[in-house]
């Protein structure tokens, strides 16, 4: 599959679990760790999807999604919010920010390229793509 994905992580031990998950699946990662660097590597790699951290530094990951989806030319990569917190609400807050899908840490990596594969799903594609 020739997909690429943005993974917007701070953590180093989460970045090389999705990597690993990733690679083996045949997408393209490219991995950045704050928020910032999100938004300007949306813009600069057009990736087919990203993953977000919502606990980065600077801007956090609400904040970098709505700067995403603000953007006419990127609104529609699908975002997959990735939190740590299970709290209750804390889904609601990602898809008011314009997140697309949301997983919980920690994630089931059968659960997660299920929602993967779902938002990269030909429906997403333009006629003629
Ligand atoms: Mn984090």
């Amino acid at each position: 599959m020739d997909k690429t994905i943005l993974v917007v992580e701070d953590q180093e031990d989460n970045r090389r679990i999705l990597r690993d998950l990733l690679t083996s699946r045949g997408f393209t990662t490219i991995e950045v760790t704050d928020g910032l660097a999100g938004v300007e590597s949306a813009r600069i790699n057009r990736p087919d999807l990203i993953l977000m951290d919502i606990q980065l530094p600077g801007i956090d990951g609400y904040e970098a999604t709505r700067r995403i989806k603000a953007d006419a030319e990127l609104a529609h990569i699908p975002i997959i919010a990735v939190t740590s917190y299970a709290l209750s609400g804390d889904d609601n807050k990602a898809f008011s920010a314009g997140c697309d899908g949301y997983v919980a840490k920690p994630f089931s990596p059968r659960h997660l390229l299920a929602k993967i594969e779902q938002y990269l799903s030909p429906k997403t594609q333009e006629p003629g793509a």
